[in-house]
């Protein structure tokens, strides 16, 4: 059956739905949005913890906590921070969801199904999308479904790898007027490895344990080092696991590519929205989206749509050699950034929302030996 769309989102997660919301409140003027994913989109899968300094945002009414400090801890130095005009929020991945589907559901000019998304290409002018039993066509799908890496042998590529436990505690345990940005007062492994401490309320949290290396943990790792964290760091000695997450997010400076033709369109991860040196992609597929939308209701080509400046790219392959070649830890880098910087100076750089002066001032705060060798080898020999 050939079905024919003004628009398909192909994977309906964060940037499929964020897409699907922000077109539904755009000025454009369609009138069939196929939405196709294989899962429900019901489980509370992830939590998003991003920060911004701008005051309305279309997912504000789902932001489930939100701070003006932060903590950062390090063996040497340990400071709560104040971001400035920023705020650090959280939300839950299940209110997303929700939020989202309620507010598509009663607009009957988009259609959900739930199906596996077998192929997609584009034929004759249409992207067609393929699963076991239709073929759908637009001139633009837009994909979050299917990730297509290009690994290139000289690249880093790592993955940000993360396993989480909401638990809950008899006694008040936390403090719920900062998170945890990052606590290194952890053993490296020579590796880069740190906690975030999420708290909901004085005795509810979010722990994560995350790693930023070549390949995941085994998971009976990330059971140990969370347990022994909360006892022996956080001195929590009973506690209730609620909930756990686990994610993988790339971060690469390989590129994800677009082999289906063009009329498809990348998005999210598969669109390369993840910042390879945090792993931070909830900000960045905001922006990008809106940065569709803008195009589209301005009639300009959406086809190559680059997200993100060449200069933050360089930035962070520099980085991502530095924390590859092992001379220095990676923990004393976060911590002499956040000794040096100003906080919302810092968040800015890693928002990529930073001029060249500001971002000149943060390179001088770096380590140079270890920064200038790595800029040699991959800015001038190209390794
Ligand atoms: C546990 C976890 C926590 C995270 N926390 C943060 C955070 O705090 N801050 C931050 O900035 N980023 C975070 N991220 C990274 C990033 O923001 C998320 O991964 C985000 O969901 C990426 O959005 P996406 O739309 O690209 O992918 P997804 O949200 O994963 O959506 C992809 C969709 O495609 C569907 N799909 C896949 N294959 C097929 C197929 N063949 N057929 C049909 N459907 C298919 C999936 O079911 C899914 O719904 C986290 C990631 C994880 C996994």
């Amino acid at each position: 059956m050939h079905k024919q769309y003004d628009y398909i989102i192909a994977g309906t997660g964060c940037a499929g739905l964020s897409l699907a919301v922000m077109l539904k409140q755009s000025k454009l003027s369609f009138n069939k949005v196929l939405l196709i994913d294989k899962d429900l989109k019901n489980k509370n899968d992830r939590t998003w913890c991003f920060w911004t300094n701008k005051s309305s945002n279309w997912f504000d009414d789902i932001v489930f906590r939100k701070w003006n400090d932060i903590y950062f801890k390090d063996k040497s130095f340990e400071k709560k921070i104040n971001i400035g005009t920023y705020n650090y929020m959280m939300i839950k991945g299940i209110d997303f969801y929700n939020y989202c589907l309620n507010e598509l559901k009663n607009d009957a000019r988009f259609e959900f199904v739930t199906d596996t998304i077998y192929s997609l290409s584009s034929e004759n002018g249409l992207g067609k999308l393929n699963t076991a039993t239709n073929n759908y066509y637009s001139k633009y799908i837009f994909n979050s479904a299917i990730q297509t890496l290009q690994k290139k042998q000289n690249h880093i590529n790592y993955v940000q790898h993360f396993k989480g436990w909401t638990i809950t505690t008899p006694e008040n345990a936390f403090d719920i007027t900062c998170p945890t940005f990052m606590d290194f007062r952890v053993n490296q492994y020579n590796d880069c490895r740190f906690f975030y401490v999420i708290p909901f309320t004085k005795n509810t949290a979010l722990i994560e344990y995350t790693g930023f290396s070549k390949n995941r943990l085994p998971t009976d790792e990330y059971d140990n080092e969370l347990r022994s964290y909360i006892n022996n760091t956080l001195n929590v000695k009973n506690y209730i696991i609620d909930d756990s997450e686990f994610g993988e997010i790339p971060m690469v400076e390989s590129s994800f590519v677009n082999p289906f033709g063009s009329n498809i369109i990348n998005i999210g991860t598969s669109g390369g929205f993840s910042k390879p040196s945090t792993g931070y992609t909830f900000y960045f597929i905001q922006k990008n989206i809106q940065k569709i939308i803008l195009k589209l209701e301005k009639g300009i080509s959406i086809k190559s749509n680059s997200p993100r400046k060449k200069r933050f790219q360089n930035y962070d392959k520099v980085f991502m050699e530095v924390m590859d070649a092992k001379k220095i830890e990676s923990r004393e880098i976060f911590a002499t950034l956040f000794k040096k910087n100003s906080a919302e100076e810092l968040l800015n750089f890693l928002n990529e929302e930073s001029n060249l002066l500001e971002e000149l001032k943060i390179m001088n705060s770096v380590p140079k030996k270890h920064f200038i060798t790595a800029f040699m080898k991959k800015m001038i020999f190209g390794k």
